[in-house]
This record gives C-alpha cells, structure tokens and sequence, in this order.
C-alpha cells in the first residue's frame, strides 16, 4: 500500500484514457497508463542510481510531462521528490544539496558541469533530463522493465520537501508528508468538483506546492485531464479554452490574460477560474468577471499547508476575500503576541490546523517550534480576520515577504547578498506594488562614505548569484536607511517614500 500514490492513480493504472496532452508544434499525448508506466521505469531507474526509499531526490529541470512522471516515481518509489526552480543560480543549488543530502540530483543537460561537482560532494550522482529531448536520466528510464512493485509508503511518510526561503536568508524545507497531499488534494477535488470530465489548462510552473500539488494531484484524484503548456503563454491558454474547462493562474496570469484577444468568446464554456499564490486585486476581480462574466475562484495556501481556503462554486464568490476555511482545514484568528483567539471580525495572525498541515522544517528543530504553538496550531505569518458573513479576508503579512508573480522573494536573503557587495555599507529591500506582477522588488542602498557605486554595478553583482526573480527592479542609493529607537530599519517608511 502507498498511501498517496494509489489513491492518485487508483483504478486507471492501466487507463488509456488521456491524461495530458502538450501543445507543442507535434503535440504528444500521454494516457493514465503511460504516466504509470513511466513512473514505474524511473522509479526503477532511481533505485539503480542509488535512490533508497525515504531518500531525497532532488530536480532542477524544465517543466515538461516527463518531469512530473519523475514526480509521480519518487512517490511511487517512495523517495522524497526535492523540487527546484530553473532560476536558481549554482551557488543557491548548493545550499540545498548541502542541506537535503539527496542520492540522485536531475539537472537539466547544460547545468550538468556546473552541478556534478557540488552534487558529489554532498554525496549525490548527477543524471540529467530535459523532456523527451533527451538527458542521461531519460535514456536509463527509457531501458527499463515497466514492471515495478509499488513500494509501501503510509500516511506520515514523506512524499516532498519544498524550500520556502527563510526570513534569515536560510531557505527551509517544509517536510510534507503522503497524507498531507491526499487530504488537501481530495478537499480541493471536492469543493471544485472536479470530475473525469474536466480538463484543466496547465501553465504553472511544477517546482511550487500550486502547479505540482494543487493542479496534478487534484486532476489526478479525479481523472480529469490536463492541456500541458510549458509556460504562461496568454495566447495560447485562450486558444485552448475550448477545449478545457478550469484555468489556476496567479493573478498576474488574469492581469495578462485580460488583455488578451478573443478572451470573451473562449471563456464562454469554461466552467472554473481559480487564483491563488498571491492576492487578488478585487479590481481585477471585477474586471475579469465583467468582461468574461466570470467570477474568478480565489484561495489561499501556503507551501507548509497546501490550501487552507477558498471561495465557494454555489454561493457568492467575493472579491477581496479568500472564502471559506476547506473541510478538513481549520482555521483562526489570534493575537499575534499571546496567540489567544480572537473574536470574528477582530484582525490578527491567521492559525491552521488539520491533516493539511505539514510536519516541520527539514532538519531545523528550532524554526519548527518557533512556526507553531503548542496546540499544534500553525502560525501563516498572514495577517487577516474572517467578516460577518464568514469569509477569511487577507490584510497583510507579519512576516517580511513580497511575492513577485505569484513568486515569494524574502528580502533578507538579497539584503545579504547586496550587503556582499564592495562599497554597500547597508541595504533595505522592499516590495512596491504593481499591477502586473502583484509586486516588484526595490533595494534601497546606503553605500559607503566615497564608493561609486551605480545601479548597473549592483546587479551585476548579484547577476548568478540570485534567481533572476529575486534581483532588485530598481536600485535606489540614500545617505542611510531610516531607523527606530531600537535601530531597526523602518520599512514602512521606506514604502511611503519609494513604493509608489
Ligand atoms: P507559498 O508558500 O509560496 O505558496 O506562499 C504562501 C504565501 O502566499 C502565503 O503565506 C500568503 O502570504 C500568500 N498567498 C497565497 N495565496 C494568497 C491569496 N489568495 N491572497 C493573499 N495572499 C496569498
């Protein structure tokens, strides 16, 4: 018995029903069975390279459908699938391969010389993988028996474990287990009601709790099938529109797509537009539902909970809000000093518990006590309080994040990387608002007494050293950042002065 894996394939291991098709120039099909099949030879593949059950596997590769059947062999084979970003620089690949101590690491075929040697050295072989184009990872699945004996995985086994970047620039690896997945996958199949008859349009990426768990294993619960695009394409999502029946985006997906043409006539027959990762303007919201007559479906997670909420299909659907709490999700609102509950209405730190809820951070005692209190409440960092009608609404964020398109940038992380470079004496990095990208990142920088240091010198320097997403927009120099009494820097008032 492998609790998540058999529930997701249940009953169409052998289906020759399509699963995902891609819309490439020569588009490819894959039924339920061939997603089996392949998860089956790369599970198989992984153990000959040395993968052993509840060891970590750590991927850095394109999006593609082979990708996510290396997804469904690390559950099938009972490895902990670690997923990276393509973004990330060498340097940050390092850290995690430090701190998962994987046996195998997937690279894609170019980054291979980059990362053999660190992966060697935190005692992993390096294989690579790039879809169907080719890599040493997909000849050796190729070769294998399709044949695999499933291997037992129960409920409190790990299924992933994916980095959230820490507040201190130590990225933490949320530790989610098979039964974290199962229960937030069939509560959100539920709610959204999914069926074997839906076909859901994938454009997110498959390295984040949304475009892998939310998308695949709630499709995947319920035979739904997916239209498979690489990337956000806005052209392309309103061409497959009448073919489909769901869209989950970020809400820079909406802020694109609704400037896309012919968007009106392809939304006609889709039956669910759903948002998440970051909030939805309630402007963009309304525009969308009057040009589309649509009322988008917005929700809210996080990488350590899955989905905590979400908008109902029957009754309101409320722009500015993020619904109701899921079934198996509970979900309050405290004090954020004491932790004592408060009543509706009051604004304080958002809480949740339930089956949802993942079980710590890899291997860091201290920062998973600090993330819950005794009760085993979770505490989100976001800020918020549920209204009279009971919708949870999202007020702010206790914790310094700004999420650039749907994508978390913590400030700390390239404060140390800009206080690295010769000639800052001291950086503050912020998130400013902007209508596409939900925010971008603005680093305010006091140099040092007679440096000369311009814009262009600073990204220079962080260029390799930081995901792109990560690198400041703008760069703007001051004689020294804004502090309090007790010498913290003043944030706000840096948003007040640059934000805009
Ligand atoms: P991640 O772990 O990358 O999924 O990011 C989780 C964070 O994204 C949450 O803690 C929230 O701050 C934010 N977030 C996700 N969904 C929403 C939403 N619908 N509205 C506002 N913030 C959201």
């Amino acid at each position: 018995m492998n609790h998540l894996y058999d529930a997701l394939m249940e009953g169409r291991e052998s289906s020759e029903k399509v699963f995902l098709r891609t819309r490439e120039k020569e588009p490819r099909t894959f039924t339920f069975a061939d997603m089996h099949r392949m998860a089956g030879r790369m599970a198989r593949a992984l153990h000959r390279l040395g993968a052993r059950p509840g060891g970590r596997v750590t991927v850095q590769v394109e999006k593609s459908p082979e990708a996510l059947a290396l997804y469904l062999a690390c559950l099938r084979g009972g490895y902990v699938f670690q997923p990276l970003n393509m973004a990330y620089t060498p340097a940050e690949v390092d850290y995690f391969l430090k701190d998962a101590e994987p046996d195998v690491l997937i690279c894609d075929p170019e980054r291979k010389a980059a990362l053999e040697p660190l992966a060697e050295a935190a005692g992993a072989k390096t294989v690579t993988l790039r879809g169907d184009w080719g890599g040493s990872f997909y000849m050796l699945q190729m070769v294998q028996p399709e044949s695999f004996q499933t291997v037992a995985r129960g409920a409190d086994d790990l299924a992933a474990i994916l980095y959230t970047s820490g507040t201190t620039g130590r990225s933490k690896g949320a530790m989610i287990s098979h039964e974290n997945l199962l229960a937030n996958g069939r509560d959100l199949a539920d709610i959204w009601r999914f069926s074997e008859e839906d076909v859901l349009i994938h454009a997110l990426p498959i390295y984040h709790a949304h475009g892998l768990f939310v998308a695949c294993n709630v499709s995947l619960l319920a035979g739904a099938s997916m239209i498979w695009l690489e990337k956000f394409d806005a052209k392309e999502i309103v061409r497959a529109m009448p073919e489909a029946s769901v869209l989950m985006g970020v809400p820079t997906f909406y802020a694109r797509l609704i400037r896309a043409r012919g968007l009106k006539a392809a939304a006609r027959g889709m039956r669910l537009f759903i948002s998440g990762s970051a909030p939805l303007s309630p402007a963009l919201h309304e525009a969308f539902e009057k040009k589309t007559g649509q009322a988008i479906v917005e929700r809210y997670g996080l990488t350590e909970t899955g989905m905590n909420a979400s908008n109902p299909l029957d009754g309101p659907r409320k722009a500015g809000t993020v619904g109701l709490a899921l079934p198996s999700t509970e979900i309050r609102v405290t004090d954020p000093e004491s932790g004592a509950p408060l009543a509706a209405g009051e604004p304080g730190m958002i809480e949740v518990r339930g089956p949802n809820v993942f079980s710590g951070y890899w291997r860091m005692e201290e920062k998973t006590k600090e993330a819950f209190r005794g009760d085993g409440w979770f505490i989100t960092g976001d800020l918020g309080y549920f209204g009279a009608d009971g919708y949870l609404r999202i007020s702010g964020r206790d914790k310094d994040l700004i999420i650039t398109g749907g994508l978390n940038v913590y400030p700390a992380e390239v404060e140390a990387a800009i206080d690295a470079i010769k000639g800052v004496a001291e950086s503050a990095v912020i998130g400013a608002p902007d209508a596409e990208w939900g925010e971008i990142v603005i680093a305010v920088i006091a140099p040092e007494p007679k440096a000369r240091l311009t814009e262009q010198d600073v990204l220079a320097a962080l260029e390799g050293r930081l995901a792109r997403f990560k690198q400041p927009r703008r760069v703007i120099f001051v004689d020294a950042l804004p502090r309090n009494a007790m010498g913290k820097v003043q944030k706000t008032k840096l948003r007040e002065q640059f934000g805009g």
